[in-house]
């Protein structure tokens, strides 16, 4: 049932929202020290670099948790190092506050927990925390791969650091290639424990060899969870094939997500090289993200975006043509992490961001979509504009 906030307590909430937007947009500045002072790897939960690394500045030799939570509203606010923010976090009188400018604005934060399955290994030895991460409100990420296969052929995303990210934390945190069993088991794990959906996806692989990995995942998956609909999503790049849709539904996934991430066409062929030209280009995605409501169903389908790249005017007019064809279209704000080819340029202020998260709900609200959609076909719940949705569809979380 939905819940009913007064006034004050609403505009609380959402002035907590717009805080943790701040954060997001500026980073933390932090001395990386002050998590001795917090059961990290025990009580509560670190960050395992998957996929994206979150930071601007790399740190192999320490673990950072991977969110905190907000006083109020328990919003989970992604941790992402940037010395230079002028947002900071630290730890006086035995408690982590957030300043700003030098200014307390959010005292004695808390931290997630850190789910079961992180201390738990599969059958073949390996650390179920490498192979599925904890993305919050129930949701497991598996990134099959560490790598993108673009990089070898120089066309890469320019806001990607998923190759850099491997070169830094791959072998520091033992991440590699997963197999299918290795996904069963930890998906088990994990449901076992309360997780309800999990998303497989990964860089691009050479032989654009996907549906085949991703059916034998989904197959250990139901294998060891004993679940016929694991309420999972596969991420894939747009196939030059479209029947490969109905195989990925057959297999047993209940959701697709392809990222488009760039609306405006000049600028994909500019920032997204490899799914340009190897994908067939901005109208042949366009044209899956199409063929893919027939297979899956309305609100069945997800496609990024990257949010502070291309103009406002552009990106708002792809979220809203997406969003009314019934694609959960999803504004990811756009942050430029350590070794991504943009390192060194920055996002727009906060308040950029902030409309086109708010523009996002009023899309999702007219078009009726639910939180359940939006937790069924995303990878990750806890961006801002899902903060929001919840605040005005008066959802809360267990
Ligand atoms: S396709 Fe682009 S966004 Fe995806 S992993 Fe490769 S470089 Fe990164």
């Amino acid at each position: 049932m939905a819940v009913v906030y007064d006034e004050a307590r609403k505009k609380k909430l959402r002035d907590e929202i717009y805080l943790k937007n701040r954060i997001l947009v500026e980073g933390l500045a932090f001395d990386p020290g002050i998590f001795k002072n917090l059961d990290l790897g025990g009580k509560f939960i670190e960050y395992v670099n998957v996929m994206f690394a979150p930071d601007k500045h790399a740190h192999k030799s320490v673990e950072f948790p991977g969110c905190f939570l907000t006083p109020l509203g328990n919003y989970r606010t992604q941790i992402r190092w940037n010395q230079n923010s002028p947002v900071s976090l630290v730890y006086e009188d035995g408690q982590f506050n957030i300043r700003d400018n030098g200014k307390t604005v959010l005292e004695k934060i808390g931290f997630a927990r850190r789910p079961d399955y992180y201390q738990r290994t599969t059958s073949d030895g390996t650390s179920m925390r490498t192979v599925a991460a904890d993305n919050g409100h129930g949701s497991m990420f598996v990134s099959y791969s560490n790598e993108c296969s673009l990089k070898d052929k120089g066309l890469d995303c320019l806001f990607c650091n998923i190759n850099a990210t491997k070169s830094i934390y791959g072998e520091a945190q033992g991440i590699t290639w997963k197999t299918p069993r290795q996904i069963g088991e930890t998906a088990a794990a994990g449901y076992r424990e309360g997780f309800d959906h999990i998303t497989i996806s990964g860089g691009f692989i050479s032989e654009r060899r996907e549906v085949e990995y991703y059916i034998d995942a989904a197959e250990a998956i139901q294998e060891y969870t004993g679940l016929e609909d694991f309420n999972g999503t596969g991420v894939i790049g747009a196939p030059l094939d479209f029947d490969i849709f109905a195989k990925y539904k057959e297999a047993g996934f209940k959701t697709i997500a392809t990222n488009i991430e760039i609306w405006d066409e000049k600028m994909f062929d500019v920032i997204c090289p490899g799914k340009s030209q190897i994908c067939g280009g901005k109208k042949h995605w366009l044209a899956a993200l199409e063929e893919e409501v027939k297979v899956f169903g309305k609100h069945r389908v997800r496609s990024t975006m990257v949010a502070g790249i291309e103009p406002k005017e552009s990106l708002l007019e792809g979220l809203t043509c997406l969003i009314e064809q019934g694609i959960l279209a999803n504004p990811s704000q756009w942050n430029v992490n350590v070794g991504s080819p943009l390192e060194g340029h920055r996002t727009p202020v906060q308040d950029w961001h902030w409309e086109v998260f708010e523009k996002t709900v009023t899309l999702y609200r007219r078009q009726g979509v639910t939180w359940d959609e939006l937790h069924d076909a995303n990878a990750q719940n806890d961006y801002v504009h899902f903060d929001l949705f919840r605040l005005e569809e008066g959802v809360e979380l267990k």
